[in-house]
Parts: C-alpha cells; sequence; structure tokens
C-alpha cells in the first residue's frame, strides 16, 4: 500500500486506478472548509495548497470533497459539493478527467520526478470539463527533492484555475521553498467528544473510550482498529503481563509483538505509559488499558516511577524512529521492553 496506512484512503498508485474516496466533509473538517470558501470567494485560492494535518483526520478524504466542491456546477457559495450535478457524479464515481491523484507506486519507496512531470504536464493543458483542474499528491514528503523542485517550477508559473493540493502529515520534511509556495489549511484531529460522537455513530455502538486513546484521538485510525481492538487489549495485555512477572523471556516477548500489528502494539504501549503517568500525576484516576485487576500490568503501572515512566516513553518514541530506518526490529523492541521492565521494578 502506498499511501498513509493511517489515513482513510484505499488503493494503489497510478491516476484514479483505487476505490474512489466519498466527496462529503467529515464534521471536523468544517473550520478547514470555512477557509477555503472565503479563499475561493474573495478570489484568492492558491495554486498551491499543503493539507496537512496528523494522521487518521482524513486529509485525503477532504482532498476528494475539496476537488469534488471545486468541480461542482451546482453548489451553494459554500465550498462543498452538491452531490447532485454531472460532475459530482463523476466525483463520486471516482472517474473526474480533471482529477489527478499522485501516489507513491507500489513497487517504489517515493514519488519521482517523472510522475510530477508527467501530472503538471497534464495539468498544463485544457481542463475536459471547462472547470479546475486538481492535482492531489499524498503523501506530499515521499517526493524526492528532484521531485519537489519540478513541482515548484509548476507553481511559480501556473496556469490558470489549477490547484495543485499536497497533503502530508510532516510538512517539515518538504523543501522550505516549496512550502512557502503554498497556503497551509490544518486539518485538525477532533475533541474528543465529536469523535466518539462520530465513532458510535459509525460502529454503531458506543466504543470503549480507550480504543480513542489508543488511536492517538484520530478516528479514522479508531474506526480502523475498532474490528480488532478486544484482540489486540487481551494480546498486548497478556503479553506483557508474563513479561513483566519474567513469565516469558524477552526474544519470546519482542518476538509476539513483530510483524505487521507491530505499530498497532507500540501504539497500544504508548497510550498505556501516558495513561500510566496520567494516573501517576493526578490528572486520571486509573489507568483503562489496565484490563484486569491485581495483573503485574496494574502493579506495574501503580509502581512505575514517573521520571522512568518518562523515559520509557522517550524511548518508544526514539524505537518508532528508529523502526523507519534499517534498524533491526527485534533488537529495538527488545531493548524497549527490557527499558520497561527495569523501570517497572526501578522503586
Ligand atoms: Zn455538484
Amino acid at each position: 500500500m502506498s499511501q498513509d496506512a493511517d489515513d482513510d484512503a484505499t488503493g494503489s498508485a497510478g491516476d484514479q486506478d483505487f476505490a474512489p474516496l466519498p466527496i462529503d466533509l467529515l464534521p471536523w473538517h468544517e473550520s478547514a472548509c470555512d477557509k477555503l470558501t472565503a479563499a475561493v470567494a474573495s478570489q484568492r485560492l492558491s495554486h498551491g495548497l499543503l493539507l496537512q494535518g496528523p494522521a487518521g483526520v482524513g486529509k485525503e478524504r477532504f482532498a476528494s470533497a475539496l476537488a469534488a466542491a471545486l468541480f461542482c456546477t451546482g453548489r451553494a457559495e459554500r465550498l462543498e459539493a452538491c452531490g447532485e450535478c454531472a460532475e459530482c457524479r463523476l466525483s463520486k464515481a471516482g472517474t473526474h478527467p480533471d482529477l489527478h491523484w499522485l501516489r507513491i507506486p507500489d513497487d517504489k519507496k517515493s514519488i519521482g520526478v517523472d510522475q510530477v512531470r508527467e501530472v503538471c504536464e497534464q495539468l498544463s493543458m485544457t481542463s475536459m470539463r471547462r472547470g479546475y483542474r486538481v492535482a492531489v499528491i499524498a503523501p506530499a514528503e515521499k517526493m524526492t527533492p528532484s521531485a519537489q523542485n519540478a513541482l515548484l517550477k509548476t507553481l511559480e508559473e501556473p496556469s490558470p484555475r489549477t490547484v495543485l493540493v499536497l497533503v502530508t502529515a510532516r510538512p517539515s520534511a518538504l523543501l522550505p521553498t516549496l512550502r512557502s509556495r503554498c497556503q497551509r489549511i490544518e486539518v485538525a484531529r477532533p475533541g474528543n467528544s465529536l469523535a466518539l460522537r462520530w465513532l458510535t455513530e459509525m460502529l454503531g455502538a458506543v466504543p470503549p473510550p480507550r480504543l480513542l486513546a489508543v488511536a492517538g484521538g484520530s478516528p479514522l485510525k479508531a474506526l480502523a482498529l475498532a474490528p480488532h481492538f478486544a484482540g489486540l487489549e487481551e494480546q498486548m495485555a497478556g503479553l506483557l503481563e508474563a513479561f513483566l512477572d519474567r513469565r516469558i523471556e524477552v526474544t519470546r516477548a519482542a518476538n509476539d509483538m513483530q510483524g505487521a500489528g507491530l505499530q498497532t502494539r507500540l501504539d497500544w504501549l504508548e497510550a498505556w505509559l501516558v495513561a500510566t503517568v496520567q494516573v501517576a500525576t493526578g490528572v486520571a484516576n486509573e489507568n483503562p488499558l489496565t484490563i484486569r485487576a491485581g495483573s503485574p500490568l496494574q502493579r506495574a503501572a501503580a509502581e512505575l516511577n514517573i521520571t522512568a515512566a518518562f523515559q520509557v516513553l522517550d524511548r518508544l518514541r526514539e524505537a518508532r524512529r528508529l523502526l523507519e530506518g534499517p534498524a533491526s526490529a527485534p533488537l529495538v523492541v527488545e531493548t524497549l521492553l527490557l527499558e520497561l521492565r527495569a523501570a517497572a521494578s526501578a522503586r
């Protein structure tokens, strides 16, 4: 999969050969939409938009809704697609000829200069439908430096009614010259109550509050995690209890954390540590991720020295950074688990 695994898109690289994203906004997209509506109304919509925000808030969904709204011939003043007109029907089907998606090809790790040149060429041609032409680049920070430079040229001499949407969770990874050419649109994480209301509606049931905590407050991430959440909790609690109780070796514990779910297991561990710190500092009454009373995990949460807990949290974030590089995953996880056990028995 080429797109940000934490975001809401599905599909692979290439022009529109993936399942189309919905064209309606999510409830927490309102303020970003207001900002763009004002820009269009005053004819100050930039040719380059930097759509930034954390993973799991639906940035790509927002880009899809924005493109559809720009194409839509039936919309009112607000920049929101009507969903009914001929343009909207094309957008919904994912076949609008003036929308181009640029993603990481399945066999590559970045978005290359040739892909950018090709899309810029397409944008410079006349619109197929006499309206806007839009290219969405996601994740934009995965463009190679030469790809970013090629894009910069297009932004310096833009064709009328063309919009380049750069979607990113890490704007600092883009060239400063490219960033400065773009209008920044923030897609923020919703507050907990709005996120929980939306999740309840989507799931048809009230989710456990800890689901959102493990998803880092990102509703789409929580929604994707929901079907596996009970299993994840059971596994992680059992694994950590056995490890902290010295019933299993570190190699076995680290091994059980590996695989496709490693990032999610680290999310769980991070949420547990954060909750533990919150209990220790009086911010919260109990750690909702300690699912068995009297368990080694609950003992550890109660006994974990707060300085040590912060240190383990730092190490966990460091481990995530290392895992993005060529570091050996088992070794990184083993080191982290040993630090956790040392911190749990330090006091
Ligand atoms: Zn429409």
